[in-house]
């Protein structure tokens, strides 16, 4: 059976990629890098991280990448929807195939017309 392990992340203010719990993100891929896992993703986490995550994660491991970025923010009791149009999370999407994603989806804030621009920008992807 594939395993896949999931990092949630975010970028400190002096610009360090951390676990939510604050330990740093190459800390944590080391810690599974030697695992029999067949994808790291990079998920719940605040589209602006992905691309600063994705480059820590290939630093230290070279299997498969994946993604699901969220946007908005927790807010008890509910989650406060952030901004991100269907057609800017595709445009960033485009961007996390360029660094190596294999699978991308959507997390919190997200929808199904998210999806619906990431298939759309997938067809219209030169391959
Ligand atoms: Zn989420």
């Amino acid at each position: 059976m594939p395993v896949w392990v999931g990092f949630s992340t975010r970028v400190d203010p002096d610009g360090s990629v951390k676990l939510l719990d604050g330990i740093p993100l190459a800390e944590g891929v080391d810690a599974v890098a030697e695992e029999d896992i067949d994808l790291i993703s990079i998920m719940h986490t605040d589209v602006k991280a992905i691309e600063k995550s994705f480059k820590i994660v290939v630093e230290h491991w070279s299997g498969h990448l994946g993604t699901y970025a969220h946007s908005g923010r927790w807010e008890d009791p509910e989650w406060i929807y952030g901004p991100m149009s269907e057609a800017t999370y595709a445009c960033e999407a485009a961007k996390w195939l360029d660094l190596g994603a294999q699978v991308i989806g959507g997390c919190c804030g997200t929808g199904p017309e998210h999806i619906r621009a990431l298939g759309d920008m997938l067809q219209q992807r030169p391959r």
